[in-house]
């Protein structure tokens, strides 16, 4: 915790205007779209602008807040190569700084004890509804010495509101948004159990972060006029603000699992790149022009805060899957194997495909990729895709490519084996040009030897072209596979 302030300190005095940013999830569940878009936001400002970005995990709420979410947020922010500086910060721990905040509010007189019982406060809410107008606390104890409160009875503290005036919140991406004083709270700051509120622990840590922009969602405009009147009460100056727009579903209803939005991880299992979810997810809101394909080096030349816009951007799996084609084809093959390689514990019948290739399918699946990713949105895709290559003899036949097995194919396919066989070079290009040529003898069109080799070489009728499978299997094993079908002399 220190070194991270400290660095953060330091870094603030060797470069005043380097700003220090923050990503500060609540571990209630998964890293989902949302966070993920508020995080990488941070993230590339920081990198821009050669400034600093911590990751906090506000995990005050005890009862919510589980091991196994922070777990989940953490590998997510690694599946998308958002690093931040230093350990991740716990909320939960810096409990005795906010409590020393509150007490020193309390000490000059900008905060009370508050002891408003759950009836009064009900009953406060009642009168609220029945006069139709929203509850705002103004607690009598504001007013009321302490003293005059019952022995041992338990207490909040609370801000004291200005009760005059304005807060204005001059948003970077929302512009000046101005709240009247008399219609905010007077805001819980410790719980009676002694507990902080978040209001109160997000300025603190904030603060003591030296985070100098606070960059989230909407959700937290209101928030932002609170928080500077604790801050402002503090004595601290009041970070740079920009609240970013909600992300929507296709139907324009705020995102949701039913909009197919799911978890962090989940891209990860369904085989999208990272950098592919980056572009995909910088575009949920920040444009540059009507550049749709940004790698991240160029975001992080391009990214600021004025290219956020202010309507909400719609969620388009649609668009996340031509993203992420772009990038796997431009991926290295290397790479790509790598990745591919990387999610097969996560994939249905993963298991069996690391068996093949520790079985010594690998090199044929390297050799597969340059075909593949031609034709792959997603890395499950192409692993599907290589199927014929993690498959091993006798192959298990579709129905489709089963009809393909007629006598005459068999007996075709007999003759294609001879000629094969005295083939001298196993190349795509080789074996094309041999093919087409036993096509030709046959008076056969290429297509009349190309399905029923397929389905003989894959055991299916789609797959990447077929002198592409016979280069990538190897002579002996397309032979034998070819064999396996072939009407017997
Ligand atoms: N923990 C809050 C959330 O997950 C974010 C607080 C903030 O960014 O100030 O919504």
């Amino acid at each position: 915790m220190q070194t991270i302030l400290a660095r953060a300190m330091s870094q603030k005095q060797t470069s005043l205007k380097a700003p220090v940013v923050r990503f500060a999830p609540s571990p209630t569940g998964f890293l989902h779209i949302g966070g993920a878009r508020t995080a990488l936001f941070n993230w590339l400002y920081a990198k821009a602008k050669g400034g600093t970005f911590l990751l906090r995990i506000e995990d005050t709420d005890r009862a919510r807040n589980n091991e196994e979410a922070i777990a989940a947020i953490i590998d997510g922010l690694k599946w998308l190569e958002l690093d931040w500086t230093g350990e991740p910060v716990s909320q939960f721990e810096r409990a005795e700084y906010h409590k020393a905040a509150a007490e020193k509010l309390l000490g000059e007189g900008a905060a009370y004890r508050c002891f408003l019982t759950q009836a009064e406060l009900d009953q406060m809410r009642i009168e609220a509804e029945a006069n139709k107008t929203t509850l705002r606390v103004r607690s009598p104890w504001r007013d009321r010495p302490a003293s005059e409160a019952p022995d041992n009875a338990p207490f909040t503290i609370r801000y004291k509101a200005p009760d005059e005036g304005e807060t204005v919140i001059d948003d970077h991406v929302q512009g000046r948004v101005v709240f009247q004083n008399k219609e905010l709270d007077d805001l819980i700051l410790l719980r009676s159990d002694g507990s902080p509120t978040y209001n109160l622990a997000v300025v603190v840590d904030d603060h003591d972060m030296g985070v100098t922009h606070v960059i989230r969602g909407v959700d937290h405009l209101t928030n932002a006029a609170r928080q500077a009147q604790i801050y402002k009460g503090l004595g601290w100056s009041v970070p740079e603000f920009a609240h970013v727009p909600l992300i929507h579903g296709s139907d324009g209803a705020k995102l949701s699992k039913r909009h197919g939005a799911l978890g962090i991880e989940a891209y990860r299992a369904m085989g999208y790149l990272p950098e592919a979810l980056r572009n995909y997810l910088v575009r949920l809101g920040w444009s540059h022009g009507d550049d749709e394909i940004i790698p991240t080096a160029q975001l992080i030349e391009w990214f600021d805060i004025d290219g956020i816009g202010k309507s909400p951007a719609r969620f388009d799996v649609a668009k996340l899957e031509a993203l992420n084609s772009h990038y796997i084809r431009h991926c290295d093959d290397k790479e790509l194997f790598e990745r591919a390689v990387h999610i097969m514990p996560e994939i249905p019948g993963g298991h069996d495909i690391a068996e093949a290739l520790a079985r010594g399918a690998s090199g044929a699946f390297r050799a597969a990729i340059p075909s593949l990713k031609e034709r792959s949105k997603t890395l499950l895709e192409l692993i599907a895709g290589a199927g014929y290559v993690f498959a091993s003899r006798p192959l298990a036949i579709d129905d489709k490519a089963a009809k393909q097995m007629t006598d005459e194919n068999r007996a075709m396919l007999a003759e294609l084996l001879a000629k094969l066989k005295s083939t001298s070079t196993w190349t795509a290009a080789s074996l094309e040009a041999d093919i087409r040529k036993f096509a030709d003898t046959q008076d056969l069109k290429l297509g009349k030897v190309a399905q029923p080799l397929r389905a003989a070489l894959t055991g299916s009728t789609v797959s990447p072209p077929v002198f592409d499978v016979m280069e990538v299997l190897g002579e002996e094993e397309s032979l034998a596979r070819i064999a396996d079908h072939a009407a017997r002399a």
